[in-house]
């Protein structure tokens, strides 16, 4: 196997990198991979991780629900009853931070095309950006829309787009600066980017430390926080204008997290809906507090 192997920070260069733990892959391959803090900035990151081409492989189970229409099994309903009510809430959140009249919206890693359709109805001319080859099928053909592979998202022209929207995305690129830059370039002068990201020093992230399943080794590359995301956007000459919870993410990332640690059902339902209960309460105090976070950017 041909691992990346990370000897410099890839938000600050600094060579001072520190493993903070194993994290076992529950989902697919069950192999260990070391999460990594910079010691200079913090940032946090998944080491040792299969290089593109070979990483496919880890996401090759009928058990992926972003890229499924599977519903069998608690977890696959919850997620998929949730998802319809955060489909409609994130066309809300990006209308609103948008403002005037719906433009060119650009969703990377659209998977099977939910969001862009939803987005699609509130008024936004769509096109999407998908690597998997199923779920951009699947987008083209139940919906009809414009979805291009993950070559073509570094062809884009400079200026294209008024939105565009990474939903739990920029955890998965390898090429992280090159990504932000990009999303950078292809923003008009005034538009937004919106990205969802989980958040390694929230409640739940906290409670299950290694077997928080939002770590989601070697798929998730990289760990941020609202600090470290806010640094790597400045380095970027991107500033970000506001951040959202994510309350509801916390229930399902518990609930998976019990799964992994092998907890009898009762207790892996028991202490999910406790686990995400106060990660909720925490964060209607503390946005920092929530599983997974949305932060609206600009260019600076
Ligand atoms: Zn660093």
């Amino acid at each position: 196997m041909s691992a990346i192997n990370i000897e410099k920070c890839p938000l600050c260069g600094s060579p001072d990198l520190k493993k903070v733990f194993d994290v076992v892959d529950h989902f697919s391959s069950g192999e260990s991979f070391p999460v990594c803090d910079c010691r200079s900035c913090g940032f946090r990151f998944t080491n040792n991780f299969p290089s593109e081409d070979l990483i496919g492989k880890y996401y090759d189970s009928p058990d992926y629900i972003s890229h499924s229409d599977s519903d069998k099994g608690i977890a696959n309903k919850l997620y998929h009853l949730t998802r319809r009510y955060m489909l409609a809430e994130k066309a809300k959140l990006v209308s609103c931070y948008a403002g005037g009249e719906p433009g060119r919206l650009l969703d990377v890693g659209c998977g099977t095309g939910y969001f862009l359709q939803t987005a699609k109805e509130k008024g936004f001319t769509v096109t999407g950006i998908e690597k998997n080859e199923r779920a951009r099928m699947h987008a083209i053909t139940r919906f009809g829309l414009d979805v291009k592979d993950d070559k073509s998202f570094f062809d884009i022209a400079d200026g294209s787009f008024n939105v565009v929207t990474l939903w739990h995305v920029l955890e998965h690129l390898e090429h992280l600066n090159e990504s932000i830059k990009k999303v950078r370039d292809i923003l008009t002068p005034d538009g937004i980017a919106v990205m969802a990201l989980p958040n390694h020093q929230g409640y739940d992230a906290r409670f299950y430390q290694t077997s928080w399943a939002a770590y989601d080794v070697p798929r998730h590359l990289w760990h941020f926080s609202a600090n470290a995301i806010e640094k790597m956007l400045n380095k970027h000459r991107l500033k970000i204008m506001d951040i959202r919870p994510m309350p509801l993410d916390a229930f399902y990332i518990s609930l998976l997290s019990e799964k992994y640690r092998d907890s009898n059902t009762l207790v892996r339902y028991g202490r999910a809906f406790m686990v995400g209960m106060a990660g909720y309460f925490c964060s209607l105090r503390n946005v920092e507090e929530s599983s997974s976070l949305i932060y609206i950017v600009k260019k600076n």
